[in-house]
Formats: C-alpha cells, structure tokens, sequence
C-alpha cells in the first residue's frame, strides 16, 4: 500500500531535524578528497513546492522552515542549513522546499554519485523529472529500497553515506529497518547510516529505539527532538529522531551547539524537548 506523500510533511519540524543533520555529516565527508556515494533508500520527490498543492493543506512547514527561515539569531550551523534551502529559491520568499535528495545534491562534488530509490510511481516521476539533467551522477530506481541497499553494498568507491527514511505508515518498517541495518553493517561496516523515525506514542518505536542500541554499532549517535508534549489521546507524531552509525567525531558538538536553539525555535508547548547520546571511541 503506498498512500503515503511526503509533500503533505515538506519542511515540517523533521524535516527540519533530518535534513540538518544530512547536511552535517555530508559536508564533513567532503572533507576528504575521495569520492563516496550517497544511497536514499525512500528518496520521495525531490524538491516540494511550499506554495501550492499538497504541502499548503496542512502548511506544516510553517512550525518548521519557515521559524528558521525567519530567524535573525541562527546559532552557524543552522544558519549554514538555512543557506542551503535559499540556494532553493531564487527570491527572497520561501517557496521552495529541497527533500533529502536535493539537500544531498547541494553538496555531492563532482566526482561523488547518488544513488535513489523511490517506491511511488508519481514520487519517482517527479523525482526523475527533477533530476533529468544531473546525468550519469544520479540514478534513481523506482524499486524497494531496502532490497535496492542491499544490492549496492560494499559500494564501489568504499565510501558512502546512507540514508534510511521510510514511511512508517506499515508496522513492518520498524523491522525491515533493523534487519537492513544488520544487513548493511555486515555488508560494508564502514559506512555512515543514517535512520531517521518519528516519535510517536507507540510500542514499535520503543521497541525500534532499542534495537537500534543493540546492533552492535562502536560508533554512533542518537538524537531526538519534540516540539510538544505527547497527546492525551496517545495519537499523532510530537517529534523524531536520528540514528547516526559511524557518525563524524565533530557532530555531537555540533548537535550540543544547536539542538536547545531548534527546541526553544519549534516548540508548540512547554513539553517541547530533545536528547543527545552518542558513543564515538
Ligand atoms: N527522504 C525523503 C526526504 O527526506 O525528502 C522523504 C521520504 S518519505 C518519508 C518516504 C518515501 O518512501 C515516500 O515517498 C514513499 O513513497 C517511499 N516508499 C515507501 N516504501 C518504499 C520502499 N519500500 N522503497 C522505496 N521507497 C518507498
């Protein structure tokens, strides 16, 4: 069943968490002058129009790019993140919102190469048609990304960044997660992983958040961020989080730097909070 759209949620509060942190651990592999690649299992559309369609309905991103965007007090990293999504649009107003494979596009060199995997025929049309003159850099496959990972590990280069981002919508991707994080660390355990979750009121998640501690990783990194208190009613999503295997040794400090700034900027209420754990040796 694929009813999910990503454009409902573009540049809402984990959008805001996912894509920060993308951008961290991108730039910090550029530091080296060896080519990597950069796998999305669940690449969605691309790029989100902020002004029209889906993403006006709910207008989530106004409780998450748009406070950044209109902030005047940006600790640098996020004033840095901020840069990149006006890279995104050509005027002074937000219009434009870049999903994970464009924030990855901004900063792949050119001898770096994305790999894109998207599920949905009219995700991965409009992604296609995003991407129709980037080349032999980027390819897309409208395929599972799970089984599309797995196919591409170790990667040629043996250097990659991967990022794990799946709906949720069906219980079956807080296993399918584990097992491709199982899979892909022993399959090419140098990578960088990156999953990202919601937080939600709800068994799996404490169950995934535990399974992800117990894969065995030496080195990693666990971020969360809640912009309000869970729900009296048990339902909807009041954060999300990042699981970073093989993290770079500078982003914790960053996080340190800048995640008490995007909790005190996206909070809806006084249950608003974040964590940070990380075990790098
Ligand atoms: N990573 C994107 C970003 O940050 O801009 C957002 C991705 S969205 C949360 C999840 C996407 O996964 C949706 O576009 C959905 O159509 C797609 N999808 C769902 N199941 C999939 C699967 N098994 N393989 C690949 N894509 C899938």
């Amino acid at each position: 069943m694929l009813s999910y759209r990503h454009a409902f949620h573009a540049g809402n509060h984990a959008d805001v968490l996912k894509h920060f942190v993308l951008q961290q651990v991108l730039s910090y592999t550029n530091q080296k002058d060896k080519p990597y690649w950069y796998i999305d299992t669940h690449a969605g559309a691309g790029m989100y129009a902020l002004d029209r369609g889906y993403a006006v309905q709910n207008a989530e991103f106004e409780q998450g790019i748009v406070r950044l965007w209109q902030a005047n007090d940006l600790p640098a990293p996020l004033q840095e993140f901020v840069d990149l999504i006006r890279q995104c649009n050509s005027a002074q107003a937000l219009k434009h919102y870049p999903g994970s494979p464009s924030v990855a596009q901004a900063l792949l060199r050119a001898s770096d190469r994305m790999r894109l995997f998207e599920l949905h025929p009219s995700d991965a049309k409009l992604l296609r048609q995003h991407f129709k003159p980037a080349g032999r850099q980027v390819l897309i496959e409208q395929e599972d990304g799970f089984a599309g990972l797995k196919a591409m590990l170790p990667p040629p280069p043996r250097r990659a960044v991967v990022l794990i981002d799946p709906p949720y919508e069906e219980k079956h991707d807080y296993q399918r997660v584990i097992e491709a994080l199982k899979d892909s660390l022993q399959r090419f355990a140098t990578g960088t992983y990156l999953l990202w979750y919601p937080l939600l009121q709800r068994a799996e998640v404490d169950l995934l958040t535990d399974r992800l501690h117990k894969l065995g990783a030496v080195s990693w990194l666990h971020a969360t961020l809640s912009i309000h208190a869970p729900a009296e009613d048990g339902f909807g999503m009041h954060g999300s989080g990042m699981f970073v295997i093989n993290p770079p040794w500078t982003l914790p400090e960053t996080l340190k730097q800048t995640l008490p700034y995007l909790k005190d900027k996206l909070a809806l209420d006084a249950g608003a909070q974040y964590t940070l754990e990380h075990h790098i040796p």
